[in-house]
């Protein structure tokens, strides 16, 4: 295959465009966000999970006051009862029973409302429970929004920019001879398809070239394309190679 230098060194743009089209199909496909998004949706579901088992946990809490407040309401109303029939009670041993069962409901109502007191504060530290947990979901929660937005973002920043790169590579791959392309194309399914040779190095594997490799380069005419021994590129010379 023979081009001219200056088609040559056109390929080397054709590499390189070719090489950001590669990077942009993999930010497309892959956004460096996705991880981490993938991470926090775990996350957010098992901490979504402990707010509900906490929030279960605070309605139990709540049930056990209300049953109490009921407790606390049925014995004053006994209490309340009991006090007006002690009022109008004539017989004494009508009284001494009443007095009886007010002292009972005395200590009953006291232990009610210590019972409730503790329920209270129990109920009180749940909440605050909940209401730290909320906080964490709801930073889950944000900082996937914002990951989502950027990786949105960085998906349509790259579908934008290939189609430029397309545009692009059509006008450089249309002023270049058609079998030199085809050539190109094939060599570029398996390496970086052109690479610049400099001071004996392939820039497309980092090989250094030596002995007879080198030697061939060296005397190979200029319009002659010619490849990387190691892999396979197209090695473009130019004054910068050192030959
Ligand atoms: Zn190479």
């Amino acid at each position: 295959m023979n081009a001219s230098p200056a088609d040559q060194r056109a390929l080397l743009d054709v590499a390189d465009l070719d090489r950001r089209v590669r990077q942009a199909e993999a930010s497309r496909r892959n956004p460096p966000q996705a991880a981490r998004i993938t991470e926090l949706s775990a996350l957010r579901a098992a901490q979504s999970h402990e707010l509900s088992l906490l929030a279960g946990a605070r309605d139990d809490v709540r049930v056990e006051l209300t049953r109490l407040e009921s407790d606390v309401a049925v014995a004053e109303a006994r209490r309340d009862r009991d006090a007006a029939r002690l009022a109008t009670s004539s017989s004494a041993k009508d009284a001494q029973a009443l007095e009886h069962e007010l002292a009972s409901l005395k200590r009953r109502l006291n232990d009610l409302e210590d019972a409730e007191l503790d329920v209270m504060e129990r109920l009180e530290q749940a909440e605050s429970g909940i209401a730290a947990q909320e906080t964490l979901v709801a930073e889950t929660t944000s900082e996937g929004m914002r990951l989502t937005a950027e990786a949105k973002a960085i998906v349509t920043g790259a579908t934008d920019e290939l189609e430029q790169i397309a545009r692009d590579r059509a006008a450089v791959v249309g002023a270049l001879p058609a079998a030199l392309v085809a050539h190109y194309d094939k060599i570029a399914q398996r390496s970086a398809g052109a690479a610049l040779f400099t001071r004996g190095t392939c820039e497309g594997c980092r090989m250094v070239l030596s002995g007879t490799d080198l030697q061939v380069i060296r005397n190979a005419a200029e319009d002659l394309v010619v490849t990387c021994p190691e892999c396979g590129c197209i090695l473009v010379r130019t004054e910068e190679s050192g030959l």
